[in-house]
């Protein structure tokens, strides 16, 4: 097989050069669909990350003070580079993650959809907000937005490009450097991305890649952060926020799920089947929001499970770089090996494999069919730990009530579905449901894809959110500017103290009365 055309060694020579490194050190980049050896990339060590910050925040010093208008103006031209080059990201992400190509492609539509919401969102999300001040008429209080300086974002192999460039967009558009460092095995399409706001008009330097392992660079990039926005596992995220709190910076961690999906006893199956199939099996499983616990009422528990089964032996597996395939490659075989052995603990203790199971070698090295399983009890690894495979299981339940326990039985928090036929209904159920985001008659996009809404993790799923106004805010900090026209705080010197109180609890309680404060 040969790589895209796009991929040239001219192209990854300008993409691994954009890594701040100095260290002599590389890390193999490998074809996902082959094994085969992509290119070096380098790796940075705790100095290169100094400096790429001492960088960004030079260049950030000139970037915001830029006006907003001027900043949104860079990433107007930004998208509109990325809807002509979207596959070319395409590519690069196939290539490094071995993803099917319409989950890549989707993937650039998420950078698109954030850009855009930001472009149109920034000026009301940043403006200045001007109240009364402490004495009516003779003073102001006016919030003003200020950019937190350099932001530290560390993103996973699993969707690379929106975890980086969608994560760091609403940062440099309120006036932000980032220090970014995605994973070792998906910084190429990461770094394509960065180019095109290069391209774009940002100014030199205030997006800068640093590489390696994270625990070589980890907390490098969180000391020298005035942000640090993580996405990844949620053992990742613990050593993260520890470091951030000793810095007394703030962090927004995004972290992994064990999500749930519920079929009530009304759910029409025809949308309920296809939407679970894609709500499980996109990105090959490798999704924090996809779904890997369902519970269907018992009554329709044996006409789901056979369409479902059915609906996952049709998936279309394919190791090529076309729109063809349903389902791509796991990331590595090491991710292929995990969840090898999460099947191979469930059926070893009595889980019944209804389809799939096994790892297809026939196709490449990290491939592995879709799978269902049954019969899974507490006591089993995946009944409770994250897969991140192609791999759910079917339970049942009597009441509604026994499903939403279920559904909460988790230290996760990120996600969950219901599947009812009266909307309203669904939509109570999911309410009580302890997840960010719940999705009612779909399995993920729904809540994901509202850029307007915030979206983040409850439990152990995570720490702050992104999307809607909150996930700009975060990036900034407050300056409470409060302005007297007389100065009338003070007290002389002879001031007769029991005519104060009277007069002070007065003025309280007419000023509540007036609803002045
Ligand atoms: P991971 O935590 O191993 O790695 C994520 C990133 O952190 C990588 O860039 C890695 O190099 C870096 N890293 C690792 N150790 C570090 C350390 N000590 N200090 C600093 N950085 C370090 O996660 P992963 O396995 O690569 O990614 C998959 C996980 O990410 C899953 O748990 C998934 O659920 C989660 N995820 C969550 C979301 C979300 O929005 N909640 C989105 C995508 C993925």
């Amino acid at each position: 097989m040969s790589l895209p055309a796009s991929v040239t060694p001219d192209l990854l020579a300008k993409l691994t050069g954009m890594v701040v490194s100095t260290s002599g050190r590389s890390h193999a980049v490998t074809e996902v669909y082959t094994g085969e050896k992509v290119c070096d990339l380098p790796q940075s060590d705790p100095g290169d990350v100094k400096a790429a910050y001492s960088a960004a925040r030079a260049a950030q010093a000139v970037w915001a003070s830029w006006p907003l208008k001027r900043r949104v103006g860079v990433m107007k031209r930004f998208h509109e580079l990325l809807l002509g080059q979207g596959l070319v990201v395409a590519d690069l992400m196939q290539v490094e993650t071995g993803k099917a190509r319409r989950m890549a492609f989707e993937e650039t539509c998420d950078v698109l959809m954030v850009t855009s919401h930001y472009i149109k969102a920034a000026p009301r999300i940043l403006r200045e907000r001007k109240h009364g001040g402490v004495v009516p008429i003779v003073s102001t209080s006016t919030e003003v937005r200020i950019p937190k300086g350099v932001v530290g974002l560390i993103s996973p192999w699993n969707f690379p490009f929106a975890t980086s460039l969608s994560d760091a967009m609403p940062a440099l558009i309120a006036g932000n450097g980032v220090v970014l460092k995605p994973d070792n095995k998906s910084t190429l399409n990461v770094a394509y991305g960065v180019r095109l706001l290069y391209e774009a008009g940002l100014p030199a330097g205030l997006i800068q890649i640093v590489c390696g392992e994270g625990p070589d660079i980890g907390a490098a990039i969180v000391e020298n952060a005035d942000y640090v926005m993580f996405t990844g596992s949620t053992a990742t995220g613990r050593v993260i926020g520890a470091q951030a709190g000793q810095n007394l910076v703030g962090c927004t961690l995004e972290l992994g799920g064990k999500n749930p999906l519920i079929v009530l006893d009304d759910a029409n199956l025809d949308e309920a089947v296809a939407g679970t199939v894609a709500a499980t099996f996109l990105n090959t499983g490798q999704a924090c929001m996809h779904i890997e616990r369902i519970y269907v009422s018992e009554r329709r528990r044996e006409e789901f499970t056979k369409r479902f089964v059915e609906a996952a032996q049709a998936i279309r597996l394919g190791a090529t770089y076309d729109f063809a395939p349903d389902m791509g490659s796991l990331v590595s075989v090491a991710q292929r090996e995990r969840v090898q052995a999460h099947v191979d603990d469930a059926v070893g203790k009595g889980a019944t494999v209804l389809t799939g199971g096994k790892p297809r070698p026939d196709l490449g090295p990290a491939f592995f069919e879709p799978t269902v399983l049954t019969d899974v009890t507490p006591d089993m690894v995946l009944a409770r730990a994250e897969t991140f495979g192609p791999v759910t299981a079917i339970y049942s339940y009597a009441t509604v009530d026994e499903a939403v326990a279920l559904a909460n039985d988790t230290e996760y928090g990120l996600n969950a579905s219901v599947w009812g036929s009266d909307r309203r209904a669904a939509e109570a159920v999911g309410r009580r449901i302890q997840a960010g985001n719940i999705n009612v008659n779909d399995g993920l996009a729904a809540s994901y894809a509202s850029k307007k809404s915030t979206s983040g993790g409850l439990k152990a799923s995570g720490v702050g959110s992104r999307h809607g106004d909150a996930g700009m805010l975060k990036y900034t900090d407050v300056q409470n500017v409060a302005v007297l026209k007389k100065q009338v705080l003070t007290n002389p010197p002879d001031t007769d103290w029991t005519k104060q109180v009277a007069k002070t609890v007065k003025g309280l309680r007419l000023m509540r009365k007036l609803g002045i404060r």
